[in-house]
């Protein structure tokens, strides 16, 4: 379909004006295309031809609105870093409308009523991290929000007394829906508000819900399943968002609001990503426990229209969930089978995470050439990459026992590890790369990084450096939440 025959619809005017703000975008100036995306363009049903025109930079940048586009900002409400903020929003998000259910919103489109201090715009650092790691969260079957394009301009912006350029990402989701936007509706105190809410995710997300008894707990119930299992597929691979504040958190159970993420370099079960998450809040391994809060936080909002006691009953499901899903996985990454031992290898996968932290090795590419590894008699494909070998050599022992026992080969395991296993995981010295290409003018290696997002799994044979383990002087760095 060409770019002007793509139709938007917008359904969110059914809520009172209290609840959005119909602002249109402010242009940036001079707009470049960074980059497209044939796959999101296949959601949509545009051709990819129609993202080289000029035509698709001004949707971006939004001096061209299409037919059925009324665009507006979201209200929401949040707890960040556990405080409540009553009034937040899309303070630099546009909203466009729906094409194939898929709802396209531009990130850095200029101020909207929910702008507070901020100046509405996204840089192109921030910008390309949230772009590629969309895609390569989708790569990796991490449910998630996507992206169609990012355009660069003129534009500039100030950022840790620097001036960067201002840029535009267009993402996607089957739901925009925060729990801090529960958290904004139910200070109206009103159920019918509510419950038209509730009705309105249940349409986006859990339509086999729409003509239930009870349909709003079972909502919940699905979202708490979706959850437990998102977070698990986090921490499998080690994956850490970095701000879980209530309004980063969605309400389809996706990935969203990508900031000062990292996927980890050497294992640190404590790990904190984020620059001003001074106690570790949002650490590495206190993720499943900040999720539950946030779905507690979800139920403040939803006791004037369900009930609470089921609610909170069902949250005793969200941590053994959560465990069942993570030591699946975990393994599968270790070509194991978690039902045939009594205690799922619990002590096998906890004596890798010390050991993989006390050897100080990267922790997805100790999966990779696990995968790959032929004999216990020559370790040495793994054993180099370790700052300390010791550690790995002993926990090497407890595994050969494990896999003796489950009467399991090195081809059968491989089988098994290929699948779960990608030669690629995007780190953010890789995406510094990018950004520091893209900052001269060179937006090759944006793209480049995106095929690689999307296919992990495959070889990209001019880019093998980004196999290896991180360089140590770029492992773990925290990053800042300015973007
Ligand atoms: P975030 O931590 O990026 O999810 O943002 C938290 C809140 O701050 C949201 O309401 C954002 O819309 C808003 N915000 C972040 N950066 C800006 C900005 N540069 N201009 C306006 N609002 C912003
Ligand atoms: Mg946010």
């Amino acid at each position: 379909m060409k770019l002007n025959e793509l139709k938007l619809e917008v359904d969110y005017f059914e809520f009172d004006e209290k609840y959005y703000h119909k602002v249109n975008p402010t242009p940036l100036k001079n707009p470049k295309l960074v980059s497209f995306n044939p796959l999101a363009c296949e959601l949509i049903n545009l051709d990819y031809s129609e993202c080289e025109t000029s035509d698709f930079v001004d949707f971006i940048n939004g001096s061209k609105i299409l037919e059925g586009s009324t665009p507006y900002a979201m209200a929401y409400a949040g707890h960040q870093f556990g405080y409540f903020v009553p009034q937040l929003g899309d303070g630099r998000a546009i909203n466009l409308g729906a094409v194939n259910n898929w709802h396209l919103q531009t990130k850095g489109s200029g101020l909207t009523r929910y702008s507070r201090q901020g100046d509405g715009r996204a840089v192109l650092r921030s910008s390309i991290r949230e772009y590629i790691m969309s895609e390569a969260m989708f790569g990796l079957g991490i449910p998630t929000t996507r992206a169609l394009g990012i355009i660069d301009s003129d534009s500039f912006a100030h950022r840790d007394w620097e001036q960067e350029s201002c840029s535009i990402v267009l993402r996607m989701s089957p739901s925009w829906i925060r729990v801090g936007t529960f958290e904004f509706f139910a200070r109206s105190r009103d159920k019918e508000t509510i419950s038209k809410l509730a009705d309105y995710v249940i349409k986006q997300s859990y339509p086999h819900l729409e003509n239930e008894e009870n349909r709003y707990e079972k909502m919940f119930y699905s979202l708490v399943d979706k959850t437990a299992e998102l977070i698990a597929l986090w921490q499998v691979y080690g994956f850490q968002h970095g701000v879980m504040n209530t309004d980063n958190f969605s309400l389809a159970g996706l990935t969203i609001d990508y900031g000062p993420y990292a996927f980890m370099d050497y294992f640190e079960k404590n790990s904190i990503c984020n620059h001003t998450d001074a106690e570790g809040r949002y650490s590495y391994n206190n993720q499943p426990y900040v999720a539950r809060w946030n779905l507690f936080a979800l139920i403040s909002a939803l006791k004037l229209i369900c009930d609470e006691s089921k609610l909170e009953s069902y949250m005793k499901t969200f941590l053994p969930q959560h465990e069942k899903v993570y030591l699946d996985l975990m393994n599968k990454r270790l070509g194991l089978d978690a039902s045939k031992s009594g205690n799922s290898n619990l002590h096998l996968i906890l004596e890798l995470l010390g050991s993989l932290e006390n050897a100080k090795m990267d922790y997805n590419v100790f999966f990779y050439r696990l995968t790959h590894l032929k004999s216990f008699e020559d370790l040495s494909s793994i054993l180099d990459i370790a700052v300390f070998q010791e550690p790995l050599k002993n926990w090497f022992e407890s595994y050969k026992k494990v896999c003796d026992e489950q009467k399991t080969t090195f081809e059968s395991r491989f089988e098994v590890m290929k699948k779960v296993n990608p030669k690629y995981i995007l780190k953010n010295y890789i995406l510094q790369e990018a950004i520091e290409k893209a900052h001269e003018g060179d937006y090759s290696l944006v793209n480049d990084l995106l095929k690689i997002a999307q296919n992990p799994y495959d070889e990209h044979s001019d880019f093998e450096r980004y196999a290896n383990p991180t360089p140590m002087k770029f492992a773990n760095i925290k990053l800042s939440c300015s973007s």
